[in-house]
């Protein structure tokens, strides 16, 4: 920890929060190539890596182990995950068509999504990490752990790669959760993008509320189909278990803050989970290449309490934090940082915001999320019932 920053408090209700990384994550290779298409055009001197690099996390694990949060960070090894642990969530012929492209020396799954030497091994990694941490959490070992993991997982779908995406790894802690005797998991997934393949995989399931705010970018083509709208509200036993908050370009902090406060909130404590998958992404932020909602690191800061606030009356605090997106390399570190001060309830900010200038006017966001609030209660059963 360097000196120039003032030291937390030292009270003990703060908290801590056990990361859980396996160094094997960084052998994904994904690559370089105008953007994310891993094609060299011929006519660019300086190609760039693929958004989804190591370096990224490098500096997410770096910035916990050496910022002024490091005081109530622990770092955890992992195992890789068994093939047998992912058929929770993922079918065998999925399974066996991944294994086999490995064997095969890799594949082009779908548009941006490389299978290539060593990516089976990190996914498998990234996969037990979160089951290590959600593990860790359900035998009393800890409230709050952080599984850091690439490649990410909320895009991957019960029998389809996705968006970097190859195995869901939150998926797959929410089937351990439920299996270890939890009764009701809610995921509010904060990525700039639709956790698609989490509201897949439960989207019949009474058991698990998936809540996910992104941009409202739409299907994506035929890896993608789903469109992230507010009519995609799971079906039978699981209808209005999904909660989309698709969010007008630029929403920022106060956007942000108020849809959480206005729908997200009401629909945990209606639903009364007793276990919190908080799925970040800090391809949300104001400076990231793939999303354009302008969150910094006072809006995730603002989050993350209000996620602690909601753990701390409904999961008795446990709170399981997975990584997806977020491809800037520097201030995906720092809104992480802000992200977990947040989800600690520091009672004010280890670090300040380097960049962030964004002049914000809420109001067509406020607008959208009142829309959107208005239909949900409106069709979503448990949504409209008063509880006793
Ligand atoms: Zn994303």
């Amino acid at each position: 920890m360097s000196d120039d920053h003032r030291s937390p408090p030292a009270t003990s209700t703060n908290g801590h929060i056990n990361v859980f990384w396996d160094d094997g994550m960084l052998d994904h290779h994904t690559g370089a190539g105008v953007f994310d298409s891993g094609i060299d055009p011929g006519f660019l001197d300086v190609l760039e890596k693929h958004p989804e690099n190591s370096d990224r996390i490098r500096n997410m694990l770096s910035i916990l182990k050496r910022g002024p949060i490091s005081p109530f960070i622990s770092c955890h090894s992992s195992t890789p995950a068994a093939l047998s642990d992912l058929l929770s969530f993922h079918t065998q012929e999925y399974i066996d068509s991944l294994v086999e492209a490995d064997k095969n020396g890799g594949k082009t799954i779908c548009s941006g999504t490389f299978l290539n030497t060593g990516s089976w091994n990190a996914a498998l990694l990234a996969a037990g990490t979160t089951l290590s941490a959600i593990k860790y959490i359900l035998d009393g070992q800890g409230k709050i752990c952080y599984a850091l993991v690439r490649p990410p997982g909320h895009h991957a779908q019960p029998t389809q790669a996705d968006g970097y995406c190859f195995l869901n790894n939150a998926g797959l802690a929410v089937q351990y959760a439920l299996h270890s005797g939890c009764e009701r998991v809610a995921v509010i997934d904060i990525d700039v993008h639709y956790g698609n393949g989490t509201a897949e995989g439960f989207y019949h399931s009474d058991k698990v509320l998936t809540v996910s705010l992104h941009m409202n970018h739409g299907s994506w083509g035929p890896s993608h189909p789903q469109s992230g709208g507010i009519h995609e509200l799971g079906e039978g036993a699981g209808f209005g278990y999904n909660l989309n908050v698709p969010l007008p370009n630029g929403t920022g902090d106060k956007g942000y803050k108020y849809a959480m406060t206005e729908v997200v909130a009401p629909a945990v404590k209606k639903f009364d989970p007793d276990m919190m998958v908080f799925v970040i992404g800090q391809d949300s932020s104001a400076f990231d290449p793939n999303g354009r909602q302008c969150l910094t690191m006072e809006g995730y800061r603002d989050i993350g309490k209000i996620i602690h606030n909601l753990a701390y009356d409904h999961s008795k605090g446990r709170i399981l934090i997975v990584q997806e997106g977020g491809y800037h390399i520097t201030y995906s570190a720092y809104c992480l940082h802000a992200t977990l001060e947040g989800v600690l309830n520091l009672p004010y900010p280890l670090l300040s915001d380097p960049i962030a200038y964004y002049p914000e006017d809420d109001s067509f966001a406020v607008k959208v999320v009142e829309s959107i609030k208005n239909h949900q209660t409106q069709v979503v059963p448990f949504l409209r019932e008063v509880k006793p």
